[in-house]
């Protein structure tokens, strides 16, 4: 993945791209992965960087979505749980088998959660990924070891998937650029041209960093944007109706002694009838989410005071020990972008499926659904504007693609695990250089070399790519990774030759943009 050589190609093309794609979240690079894979010319542009959206900021789970199956969304709850597989599947460094357990402290909890979730398992068919179980109280208490114990009856566990969003992401802009796609970060779509008829006929885009504009002729334009899918809609038709209701959840970051087992809390019903987690992810728990109904879609969104305040209750609710607010290493926030229906009033009700909707422009818009179910909504969005566009069919090939990274064991590979088989090229790089083995902070695992390697493999063209995105470091503590900025500027400036006043620079915007993960104990 080198920019420069990406860039430079795609300004020089002057013959029409088959699809170009704009957005590097999930769907967007699902997209571009699933129409490369099937031999079409694409280009992908994201605005930012990969992942920058919604896509790093998820409740990390690969799942069928229990709580839809509450609302009777069966075939929804069916082609998640199918999805879940082959993820796994296509993905097993990166998609790994937890435990839920939910924790019952009324008579009817057991019966009731445990036949729901024998339905969950029923549905998973072969793509199980095991099955549920009623437990005891001591049975509970060996899986939860920190949970309250005063009224506790039991609990039932059930198994669903875990993985690291934005690793994903990364690793699926390779397998993209793997199978012929031209992937650009840092570089928006900022206006659509058009043929003698007005139908849209390629994209103008623009360089951020040179500031160079270029244009992208394309057969057909899809547009991947999530949240802001209806900002691009309007770059070409100024009044086009909004088609999306985004809805912001919040995560609290809490360090790995808050569950200190490997099962994660699972809380069907909060006191404002949402679904809540606890979840051990990278050492430490995650707690979330809300679903606040928000009008505007800013690029770092911010929690509200609320939010945070719900968060801690519930899991004060669970929890033996304390939550309080300065036990809270970060606080990352997410848009969703749910399709709109009605008066959108509830967007805990909104429809979690996906939708593709055409504009008299001719621009596809693909919004909605779930991270699980990129690959599904990618591989009905390019069958739909392969037609539109009156490609050659070609048949889809991502339900048997590995993702780049695939490694069955790669667990073995320690803290570079989420790396797959990159790992071991990473370990070359220690190799040759040990100074890079040194943790950038004790209270983290990542090491220089994983600086090195972002800049130079995996596009990462600022520190708050490498300490975002790249590495966990800002979702996971974010006064830690405050810290290890100045070290990765100075790796980064080395890699992509910039002198002193860019670290000083990269140092001052990532503290500017961590400052919104910390949380104020005042
Ligand atoms: C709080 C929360 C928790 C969630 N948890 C889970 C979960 O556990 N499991 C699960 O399966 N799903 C989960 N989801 C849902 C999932 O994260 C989203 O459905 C998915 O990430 C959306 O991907 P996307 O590509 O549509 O949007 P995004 O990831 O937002 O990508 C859109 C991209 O388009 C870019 N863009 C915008 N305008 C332009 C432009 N003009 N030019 C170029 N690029 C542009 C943006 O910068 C952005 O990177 C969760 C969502 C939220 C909010």
């Amino acid at each position: 993945m080198n920019r420069a050589e990406m860039l430079g190609r795609a300004i020089d093309r002057r013959e029409p791209w088959d699809f170009v794609v704009i957005g590097g979240g999930a769907v967007g690079m699902g997209v571009a992965v699933d129409a490369a894979s099937r031999g079409y010319d694409v280009l992908l542009l994201e605005q930012h960087d990969f992942g920058k959206g919604t896509s790093s900021r998820s409740t990390k789970l690969v799942h069928g979505g229990v709580r839809y199956l509450e609302q009777g969304a069966i075939s929804l709850v069916m082609e998640a749980l199918k999805e879940r597989g082959l993820l796994r599947q296509n993905a097993p460094h990166l998609v790994s088998d937890l435990a839920f357990v939910v924790p019952n402290y009324e008579w009817w909890e057991a019966p009731f959660y445990g036949v729901g979730l024998k339905v969950y398992d029923l549905l998973a068919g072969r793509y199980g990924f095991g099955g549920s179980e009623v437990l005891s109280k001591e049975e509970t208490l060996a899986r939860l070891p920190t949970i309250k114990t005063e009224g506790l009856r039991g609990g039932v566990v059930y198994y669903d998937g875990q993985f690291d969003d934005a690793r994903l992401l990364i690793n699926l802009a390779a397998t993209a650029v793997e199978q012929g796609a031209l992937v650009l970060n840092y570089t928006p779509a900022v206006g659509f041209t058009r043929d003698t008829d007005g139908f849209i006929d390629g994209v103008e885009a623009s360089d951020l960093e040179s500031g160079r504009e270029f244009r992208a002729a394309a057969r057909v334009v899809v547009n991947a944007s999530g949240p802001q899918s209806d900002l691009v809609r309007r770059l070409a038709h100024a009044d086009a109706a909004p088609l999306i209701a985004p809805s912001q959840g919040i995560h609290l970051v809490f360090d790995g002694s808050f569950l200190a087992g490997p099962a994660a809390i699972m809380v069907p019903h909060t006191t404002d009838g949402r679904v809540m987690f606890a979840i051990p992810w990278h050492g430490h728990t995650v707690v979330g989410t809300t679903d606040t109904p928000i009008s505007e879609v800013p690029l770092e969104p911010r929690p509200l005071e609320e939010e945070i305040e719900f968060v801690l209750e519930t899991a004060g609710r669970y929890l033996r020990r304390p939550v309080t607010r300065s036990d809270v290493l970060s606080v990352f926030v997410g848009v969703r972008p749910l399709v709109r229906s009605g008066t959108g009033a509830n967007t805990a009700s909104l429809s979690r499926d996906h939708t593709i909707h055409i504009d008299p422009s001719g621009l596809i818009t693909i919004a909605g659904g779930k991270w699980t179910t990129y690959r599904h909504m990618a591989e009905d969005c390019v069958d739909h504007a392969a037609t539109l566009a009156r490609l050659p069919e070609k048949p889809c090939v991502t339900r048997n693609l590995n993702v780049h990274g695939f490694h069955r064991q790669a667990q073995n590979f320690g803290n570079l695990a989420v790396y797959g088989a990159d790992a071991l090229l990473i370990q070359d790089l220690i190799r040759a250089d040990p100074s890079l083995a040194a943790p950038l902070h004790p209270s983290l695992t990542y090491c220089g070399a994983e600086v090195v390697w972002a800049a130079r493999v995996e596009m990462a063209r600022t520190v708050e790519d490498v300490l975002a995105r790249r590495t966990r470091a800002l979702f996971l503590n974010a006064r830690a990774a405050m810290a290890m900025a100045p070290e990765t500027a100075r790796l980064l400036a080395a890699e992509l030759g910039r002198d002193d006043a860019w670290q000083r620079q990269q140092v001052e915007a990532f503290h500017a943009v961590a400052s919104g993960y910390l949380v104020g104990t005042g």
